[in-house]
Order: structure tokens, then C-alpha cells, then sequence
């Protein structure tokens, strides 16, 4: 019986892939997967191309096949050769114009686009030259992906479309592994972008969810009501670092100095460091979801806005999500008017420029720094001043070359947060104020296997732990501790206590002594009602506390 099915299965796709169209589209939508090779790269990728391009071409080919009215079969094979090849020639203009390839990032410029743009743009960038080079590359491989099917009707053919058989079936599991990730863990390792198709779908999908949310929030942020009950007026300070591991801390005992300066208002008594904290996803986008949103996002109000309403100044300093640069809640211009009373968005530059630009006065005022952090490239993180770790630093046996540079760039990537934290702090020394930070998300750095970064999970619990457990610490001034007692107990007797950054708004809202139907005591780690039992999931279903600590 299984045999019986099996043998009917291989009929129907020999059937398929023998058709001269499935050679076609298949080296066609391999090409097009292909010129995202400057952005990925590496085995697992490559294999993602072609399974890829074989599952759409197989699908592709299955609806002209059970098209059974000929010039419909025309009509709808031209539609899908237009459509690549219109995916290809898109591409190849980024690239070769911009070094970019097609994504979320340009849907946005094309909605920001008025029409004089649009015009001025088509004068500036098609040029005949660029016409003449585009309609020549994409006439030379239409004219391979034409003839290739009749070559391979001369040469092993049999071989030829076995092979494509196996790619489709391998496909299939690579589909059905990628969207079970994806429900389970919310990370679909990143497949869907390895497919020209997939990838331009996933975009527009994406642009359209996040564009609704916004609309959403809007609505919810507008309808607020807080107050506070602070005698005193005090500023909270949340800095939001990036890619930044405890691993690599030396607060957390990281064996190179990499802290030396936080380290010494630590064995002051100054700093209060928190041993048991994790983040929600390993990703900066979802996690800064998270952060931001005082329940479900979309649908419970930013906590930013809460503040701003119970009557504090509140101060953006963004070294990532610039206005109006993308389509999410921190980019929106309406959305960060609700949340801000000032916004200073600054390019990717060093993180010591947000700190220099801050001239706080005292509160009641919220102050958020979003920083580059220890985001990669790790060599652009540090000005050259920082240059204290070197290969050499690091164990020859465990780590190759490029590797162990790879790591000594982090690590002085992690000296300067250091810096630029410390510095932070001495601008608020003087006031009525409270630092909180943490980062996003943590980051891998060779140490469990060939892998460096975030948002990859392939089922290595111990990698993961890399990626999710956070530094996270608290620096309370003088002033703050005198005028707030109460707060300064609970935060010097909590070190151990679990934290997970999804519930910081609540933290906040707390220190703030905000008063209103969104805080929740028992998600604040420094109120009493604290629920310290309730495990703490990450990336969606990954019960921390049973499964990872
Ligand atoms: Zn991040």
C-alpha cells in the first residue's frame, strides 16, 4: 500500500518536473534567490536557495499542469515568467544602484514617496545605460532558462529529474521545519527571506501587520487617563542596550576586564546588579514590543505615553529607529508624538554622542536611550581609543583567528558600553534620579558553537541561554535613595529575584509611582504583590524556568 503511494507520488512529479517550464522557472527563481547572497550567506543558506527555488517551481508548474484549457496555460506561465523576472530585475537595479536587495525597508521608501520623488528618482536612476545593462542580463539568462530544458533532454535526464524530485521532497521538510518554528518560537529562521518570492511577500505582509498596529495603538494611546502619586520630582532613567552578553560582563565575572568601570560603583555599593533577568525573544524588534507595550502590544497602551499623561517630560534618544525611516511603533511620527515631549533620533553613530546631548534637569521626567550597543559589526561599535583586547587574548585551541578577533572586537565593543554608561551616570549624579538598563537581547559569541549573533534557534538550549539571559542593574542617585526609602530596600534585597524585561513597564510605572488601570503590581520586581513564582517563557513557548535555567 505505502509503496503503492510512493509510486503514484514519484509519477505525479516526474510528470511535473519533466515539463520543460519546471526547468525554467527553477534556474530562474534560483538566479533571483541568489542575488541575496551579498545579505546571507553560508551552507544552510545556499541549501535554502535551492530548495526553495525547487518548491516554487514545482508549485508553479502543478497550476499550469492541472490547467487543462491551453491558452489559460499561456496566460498564467506568462504571468509567473513576467513575475520573476520582474523580482530578478528589481533586485538587480538595488543592487547594483544601492547595494540593496528588496525588503521591508524599501516598502517603506516607496510609501514615503510623493510623486515629484518618484519622478525626480526615475530621471536620476534610469538612465538607457541602466535600461540597456538590466534588459541584457535579464535577456542572456532567459535565453539559458530557455534552452536548458531541451540540453537536458539530450543528457541525463533521468538523473537530472530525480534530482529535482529529491530537492522538492528535502523542500518540503525545510518548509514544515520552518513553520513549525515559527508557531512554536516565533522565529522562523529566517528562511522565508531566501526566496526572492518568499521574500518580497513576507515584506508586504510585514509593512501591512505593522501599519495596522500602529493604527491600533493610536486609538489605544489616545484614550488614557494617569496621575502620580510622587511627592517628589524625579527622573527615570531606561536605557535599552543592544546585543549586549552577560557572558562577556565582567559584573557577571567575565574573566577580561571588560566593566572595569561599572564594576567599581558595583563594589561601591552604587550599582545594583540583577542576577536573574531574560528577555521575552532574541530579537531586537519583538523584544522592544515587549518592552514598550504594558500588556499585549496593540492592544494595551505604551507605557511612554502613560507617563506623559500622569504629567512627566518625556525624552527620546534613539540611536536605531529613525523617524519616519520604517514602519514600526517607534519610527511613527503620530505614535512618538503621543509617547514624547522631545525626540532626538541620531544615525548609527557612536553611543557616547546620545549621552553628550543629554543636559537633564530635574523631573518629573522620563528619560529613554536607545543604544547601538554591542550590535554587529562589532569593530564599528568602539572608537579606535578602545582598542584594549586583541586575539591574543583568547584561548588558541578553542577559537580560530578570525574568530578570536571577532570576539576581541565585542569585548571592546563592551569596554566602550561600559564608558558610556559610566558616563551616563555621572550626568545624573546630582539629580533626583534612577537608572535602569538592560539590553534588547543577549548574543552569541562562539561559545557553544560556530555562531555569533542573535535570533538563531536551532534547538541548542545552552546557545539559546546565551541569547536570553541579560545584564540588567539598576543605579539609584543620593537624592533618589533619601527621598525614596522604601524603593532602595527592595531594590538592594532583589538581586536574585526572576525579571523578565517583557514586564519592565510595570517597573517603571512603579518607581514613577504612577497611578493608573494598566500598572500591575504584581509584574513590578520591586512591589510587594511581585510574582515571583509564574514561570518566565521566551520565544513565545520556552518555559525558562523548567526548561532553560
Ligand atoms: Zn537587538
Amino acid at each position: 500500500m505505502i509503496s503503492k503511494t510512493y509510486n503514484k507520488t514519484y509519477k505525479y512529479c516526474l510528470e511535473i518536473v519533466s515539463k520543460p517550464i519546471y526547468t525554467q522557472l527553477f534556474v530562474l527563481n534560483l538566479v533571483a534567490n541568489s542575488l541575496a547572497l551579498t545579505y546571507f550567506n553560508g551552507p544552510f543558506v545556499y541549501l535554502c536557495f535551492t530548495l526553495l527555488a525547487a518548491i516554487i517551481a514545482f508549485a508553479s508548474t502543478a497550476i499550469i499542469h492541472f490547467t487543462h484549457i491551453r491558452w489559460l496555460q499561456i496566460i498564467i506561465q506568462t504571468i509567473l515568467l513576467i513575475s520573476i523576472n520582474s523580482l530578478i530585475i528589481t533586485d538587480i537595479f538595488l543592487l547594483k544602484e544601492f547595494n540593496l536587495i528588496f525588503g521591508e525597508d524599501i516598502i517603506n521608501i516607496i510609501a514615503d514617496t510623493n510623486p515629484i520623488e518618484a519622478s525626480n528618482f526615475a530621471t536620476t536612476y534610469l538612465s538607457i545605460g541602466n535600461i540597456a545593462f538590466i534588459i541584457f542580463i535579464t535577456a542572456i539568462l532567459n535565453l539559458v532558462a530557455y534552452y536548458l530544458p531541451k540540453l537536458i533532454l539530450r543528457i541525463k535526464r533521468n538523473f537530472i529529474f530525480n534530482t529535482y524530485i529529491i530537492l522538492c521532497y528535502s523542500s518540503l521538510l525545510l518548509c514544515g521545519y520552518t513553520i513549525y518554528n515559527r508557531k512554536v518560537y516565533g522565529t522562523g529562521l529566517g528562511v522565508p527571506q531566501y526566496a526572492s518570492a518568499f521574500r518580497y511577500a513576507h515584506s508586504a505582509l510585514l509593512y501591512q501587520n505593522r501599519f495596522n498596529d500602529i493604527i491600533h495603538l493610536r486609538n489605544v494611546c489616545e484614550n488614557i487617563s494617569a496621575s502620580t502619586t510622587a511627592k517628589d520630582d524625579r527622573i527615570i532613567v531606561l536605557v535599552i542596550g543592544e546585543s549586549h552578553s552577560k557572558f562577556h560582563s565582567s559584573i557577571y565575572g567575565y574573566n577580561l576586564p571588560t566593566n572595569p568601570l561599572l564594576n567599581k560603583l558595583k563594589n561601591n555599593g552604587e550599582l545594583h546588579v540583577f542576577n536573574n533577568a531574560i528577555t521575552p525573544y532574541n530579537a531586537t524588534h519583538a523584544t522592544l514590543k515587549s518592552v514598550f507595550s504594558t500588556n499585549e502590544f496593540a492592544s494595551s497602551p505604551l507605557f511612554p505615553c502613560i507617563f506623559k499623561k500622569a504629567g512627566y517630560n518625556t525624552h527620546i534618544y534613539e540611536n536605531q529607529y529613525l523617524l519616519g525611516k520604517s514602519s514600526n511603533f517607534l519610527t511613527d511620527k503620530s505614535l512618538s508624538d503621543l509617547m514624547f515631549t522631545t525626540r532626538k533620533d541620531f544615525n548609527y553613530v557612536l553611543d557616547e554622542v546620545l549621552v553628550d546631548s543629554i543636559q537633564p534637569i530635574n523631573g518629573p521626567a522620563l528619560y529613554i536611550l536607545h543604544l547601538q550597543g554591542q550590535h554587529y559589526i562589532y569593530k564599528n561599535r568602539y572608537p579606535n581609543s578602545f582598542t584594549q583586547f586583541s586575539s591574543s587574548d583568547y584561548d588558541t585551541n578553542r577559537w580560530s583567528e578570525s574568530q578570536r578577533e571577532i570576539i576581541a572586537h565585542y569585548d571592546n565593543a563592551t569596554l566602550y558600553n561600559d564608558y558610556v554608561l559610566n558616563t551616563l551616570i555621572n550626568k545624573f549624579q546630582n539629580l533626583n534620579s534612577c537608572i535602569v538598563y538592560f539590553p534588547d537581547h543577549g548574543e552569541e559569541i562562539y561559545e557553544v558553537r560556530d555562531y555569533m549573533g542573535h535570533g538563531d534557534y536551532n534547538g541548542d538550549k545552552e546557545a539559546l541561554n546565551h541569547q536570553v539571559q541579560i545584564p540588567f542593574f539598576i543605579w539609584v542617585s543620593n537624592d533618589f535613595k533619601a527621598q525614596n526609602p522604601n524603593i532602595y530596600n527592595n531594590i538592594i534585597t532583589r538581586y536574585d529575584t526572576p525579571i523578565t524585561s517583557k514586564n519592565i513597564s510595570h517597573l517603571l510605572m512603579g518607581l514613577a509611582e504612577i497611578k493608573c488601570t494598566s500598572y500591575n503590581p504584581k509584574k513590578d520586581f520591586l512591589n510587594n504583590e511581585y510574582d515571583s513564582i509564574s514561570h518566565r517563557y521566551t520565544l513565545k513557548s520556552i518555559d525558562y524556568d523548567s526548561q532553560l535555567r
